[in-house]
């Protein structure tokens, strides 16, 4: 599977025993249908926190889905400070770009504390 944004491999990553798809390059994450619910619960965040939302008004590049290679709907997620993900309407996966899963994930932690981040940061730039 190639990255959506760049066309390198995607490499597998585990976190907590969900398998992600993860860009070497420009450090975007790849989450199947559900995936993403998993890693919030994992996170400690709701599943609500990271549904995606209403679509995003923006002029950001469509990008294509690694899985299904159709155009992807840009759509809000996150509650307080949102960020445009990548979703595709066939097969439900959904793409954030590098820093975009750390943006949505910092407003469910206490300020100081950051062990998902910190994690991430270990994991996916071994
Ligand atoms: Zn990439
Ligand atoms: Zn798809």
């Amino acid at each position: 599977m190639q990255c959506p944004r760049c066309h390198t491999d995607l490499i597998v990553v585990e976190y907590h025993d969900i398998e992600l798809d993860y860009c070497p390059a420009c450090e975007g994450l790849w989450f199947d249908h559900g995936e993403m619910e998993l890693v919030a619960s994992k996170m400690g965040s709701s599943a609500d926190a990271v549904a995606p939302q209403q679509s995003a008004d923006t002029n950001e590049k469509k990008l294509k889905c690694p899985e299904c290679h159709k155009v992807m709907d840009k759509r809000l997620l996150g509650a307080t400070d949102p960020v445009v993900a990548d979703v595709c309407r066939l097969c439900g996966g959904l793409w954030l770009d590098h820093g975009e899963l750390e943006q949505i994930v910092r407003q469910h932690q206490e300020p100081g504390d950051s062990p998902v981040i910190e994690y991430l940061r270990d994991t996916f730039r071994a």
